[in-house]
């Protein structure tokens, strides 16, 4: 009898002509995500096997949870595939156990397998009955005993452990996240994450205006994003001397609109260079004046990059809980000022005008003032070793 991690896939039986490329993707995330634990893993078209020693099995589940492309996890014991060992290893795994109630549920790919299906999961339950004080529950069972006979060998396995479901990350290029120090973009880049997307951060920041501290909450943020992808680089962009210039002349209701032009001008040429398919960020409507959706027009106008908004639709409060889900939502609520909190005009336009806005650009020169920020962009790469290791 092995003992061995089952990996059972997330949605990538509904991808059937793509499913070979997931499978290496989850693959090579799996391995970037374990970093330095020991393992072997085997793998075919519908289940990935772990192998590890015995005292890496609780935190190589714990990692595995967070991993996109996964549907369950669980601890499973494979036998030879005879029905004699299959009673035995069930026995000896159920009696560990000490619960009360069982109840085995069988599936038989391998049909040259001579008992179907619901017969070995009759035979198995009488051996347990013989063999335990175990009672027969096909209701509500303490345990459910999961046997799987399968080409050259059968599983078996309790306790399965729910994934985190999506998509690999990577399968679907790359993106390029807006990540502030708020609650709602790193959830934004969980979600996108999720979906397969291979996020990299950007970050707007505005010294001697914003802090180190400010700085080093988004990093921390991005490295909790890293835990779900192992992929993570956060583009620091230095915003100085626009976000002064805004202020200076640009009148008050419109400096938040016309900021976020520049943000999304910045995103969008970074994006088409680095060659990041979409820009993710972290609106959702309605929440300040710059997301109405008159704002959100007019903010939008200036790129034809995709963007996409994971919690666009989403209410605060499910996003918090989310945030809290994914462990960002304490470093979020830290109390350093971002960059779009500092000069916040007292009444920021709700329903901005297109041509109003453009007007109050031209008196000056951004396109050069963005080129030079773009220029200076500084790259954090949170997979090595850097200056800021010690800050976080
Ligand atoms: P969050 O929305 O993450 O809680 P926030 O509420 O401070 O932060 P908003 O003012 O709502 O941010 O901005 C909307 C979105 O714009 C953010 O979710 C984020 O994607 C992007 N954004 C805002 N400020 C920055 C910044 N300094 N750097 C990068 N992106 C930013
Ligand atoms: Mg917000």
């Amino acid at each position: 009898m092995e003992r061995l991690i089952l990996i059972k896939y997330g949605e990538l039986t509904t991808k059937k002509d793509n499913r070979k490329l997931f499978i290496n993707v989850l693959e090579k995330n799996i391995v970037k995500l374990l970093g330095e634990i020991d393992f072997k893993i085997i793998k075919d078209r519908v289940r990935m096997f772990i192998m590890s020693d015995d005292k890496n099995v609780d935190i190589i589940i714990n990692k595995l949870a967070r991993i996109f492309g996964i549907h369950s996890i669980a601890m499973c014991y494979k036998v030879n595939n005879n029905i004699d060992d299959i009673n035995d290893v069930v026995v000896n795994i159920i009696q560990d156990k000490k619960q009360k109630s069982f109840k085995i549920e069988t599936k038989r790919s391998n049909k040259k397998f001579a008992i179907p299906s619901m017969e070995v999961s009759r035979i198995i339950g009488a051996y347990v009955l013989k063999k335990t004080d175990y009672i027969v529950d096909v209701h509500c069972p303490d345990l459910l005993v999961k046997v799987e006979i399968r080409e050259n060998d059968t599983y078996v396995y309790i306790d399965e452990v729910k994934g985190s479901g999506g998509y690999p990350v990577g399968v679907q290029g790359s993106g390029l996240l807006m990540l502030s120090g708020g609650i709602d973009s790193p959830v934004a880049g969980y979600l996108a994450l999720k979906r397969g997307i291979n996020v990299e951060c950007l970050y707007f920041e505005s010294p001697p205006h914003t802090s180190v501290e400010a700085k080093n909450k988004v990093l921390k943020l991005a490295q909790i994003l890293n835990n779900y992808s192992g992929n993570i680089k956060v583009h620091v962009v230095p915003f100085t001397k626009i976000q002064e210039t805004i202020y200076k002349e640009v009148p008050s209701t419109y400096m938040i609109t016309i900021l976020r032009r520049m943000m999304y001008r910045i995103a969008s040429i970074y994006a088409n260079e680095k060659k990041f398919k979409v820009i993710i960020n972290g609106e959702s409507i309605g929440q300040v004046a710059s997301q109405t959706l008159s704002s959100m027009v007019v903010i939008n106008d200036v790129t034809t990059t995709p963007i996409i908004r994971p919690v666009a639709c989403m209410d605060k409060l499910e996003i918090i809980d989310l945030a809290k889900k994914i462990d960002t939502y304490e470093t979020s609520i830290l109390p350093f000022e971002d960059c779009c909190t500092i000069f916040v005009p007292r009444h920021p336009v709700i329903n901005p005008v297109l041509e109003v806005a453009q007007t109050y650009e031209k008196v000056f020169n951004y396109e050069e003032l963005i080129r030079e920020a773009i220029n200076n962009i500084e790259v954090v790469n949170l997979n090595k070793k850097n200056n800021y290791d010690e800050l976080l």
